[in-house]
C-alpha cells in the first residue's frame, strides 16, 4: 500500500507528489522542459538507445544537461534500451561509468546483459527498466525488483484496473506512460519496421511503420476503395483528464512519450 495523503488539520492532503518526467531530443527541448516544469528528463546517449533519430546526447551534452537541471532540482535519465546484438557489446561498461561520473541520475535499460553490469560495477545509478519489455503484472515487477532493479517502467498496454493491482502489489517504484505516441504492437516485439524498411525498432531504427496508410485487401478484393487509408496506430495516449485518479492511486511518476518531437509539444 503507498502512502498517497495524510490528515492535516481535519483535512485530507495528497503528500504524494508523482515525478512529471519529460521527453527531450536535445539541449533546447530539455531545457524548455525543465523550465515548463518537468522533474526529470530522459534523454538518449548517443550510444546503447533506442530513437536513433532523436538528436540524441552527446557525454558532453549529457554533462551539460545535469549540470542544467540541478540548478532546478530536477534529474536526467538516460536511455541504455537498446537489445544488443553481439556487436553492440563493446564499450557498454565504460558507457555507463561516464553517465554515473556525469551526474545522471537513472539508466532505463531493456537488455538483460546492461542490467547485471549496470548492478555488478556497484555505480550510483538508478536502474530502470524499460517499457521495451512489456512489464504488465505484479510476479514480473517482483522478478526485477530481486535482479535489484530500482524502477519499472510499465508496459503502455497496462489498463487502470491492473495499475490499480500492481500499485497496491508492488513496493518498487512505478512509472506510468501518460502521454503521447503508442505502439500498436507490444512495445520491443514488432518487426514491422524491420520487416519494411530494414530498420531495427530495437536497435533505434524505428520507422514508425505503424503509422504509414495502408490499403487493406480481402484476397483481390479491395476493403478501402473511395475511403481514407487503413492505418494501425492512428490514435495517441492522452491521460490528461485521468491525472487525478492516477495521482490517488501514488503513480512514482508520470512519462511523456516523444523524444522526436517539437519544442511547442514539449513545453506545452
Ligand atoms: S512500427 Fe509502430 S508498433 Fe512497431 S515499434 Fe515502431 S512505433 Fe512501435
Amino acid at each position: 500500500m503507498r502512502n498517497i495523503s495524510k490528515i492535516i488539520d481535519g483535512k485530507r492532503v495528497i503528500i504524494k507528489k508523482p515525478e512529471l518526467l519529460a521527453p527531450a531530443g536535445n539541449l533546447e527541448k530539455l531545457k524548455v522542459a525543465i523550465r515548463y516544469g518537468a522533474d526529470a528528463v530522459f534523454v538518449g546517449g548517443k550510444e546503447f538507445s533506442l530513437r536513433s533519430g532523436a538528436s540524441n546526447f552527446t557525454l558532453e551534452d549529457i554533462k551539460e544537461a545535469v549540470s542544467f537541471a540541478k540548478q532546478y532540482n530536477a534529474t536526467i535519465h538516460v536511455t541504455c534500451n537498446i537489445i544488443l546484438h553481439q556487436d553492440n557489446l563493446h564499450g557498454i561498461e565504460e558507457y555507463l561509468k561516464a553517465l554515473d561520473r556525469a551526474g545522471v541520475k537513472a539508466i532505463i535499460v531493456a537488455d538483460p546483459y546492461i542490467m547485471k553490469i549496470a548492478k555488478d560495477l556497484d555505480l550510483n545509478l538508478e536502474v530502470h527498466v524499460s517499457t521495451q519489455l512489456s512489464t504488465l503484472n505484479t510476479k514480473a515487477i517482483k522478478f526485477y525488483q530481486d535482479l535489484g532493479m530500482d524502477r519499472v517502467v510499465l508496459g503502455r498496454e497496462v489498463c487502470y484496473d491492473d495499475l490499480k493491482t500492481i500499485l497496491d502489489k508492488t513496493d518498487i517504484d512505478i512509472e506510468y506512460f501518460i502521454h503521447g505516441a503508442m505502439c500498436i504492437h507490444y512495445s520491443g516485439r514488432c518487426m514491422l519496421s524491420n520487416y519494411f524498411s530494414h530498420r531495427d525498432a530495437n536497435r533505434g531504427g524505428c520507422s514508425q511503420s505503424c503509422r504509414w496508410y495502408y490499403d487493406i485487401f480481402d484476397s483481390n478484393q479491395k476493403l478501402n476503395e473511395g475511403k481514407i487509408p487503413f492505418s494501425m496506430s492512428s490514435k495517441d495516449m492522452s491521460l490528461i483528464n485521468h491525472l487525478p485518479e492516477l495521482i490517488e492511486l501514488g503513480v512514482d511518476s508520470f512519462k511523456i512519450e516523444g523524444r522526436m518531437k517539437s519544442l511547442h509539444y514539449i513545453a506545452t
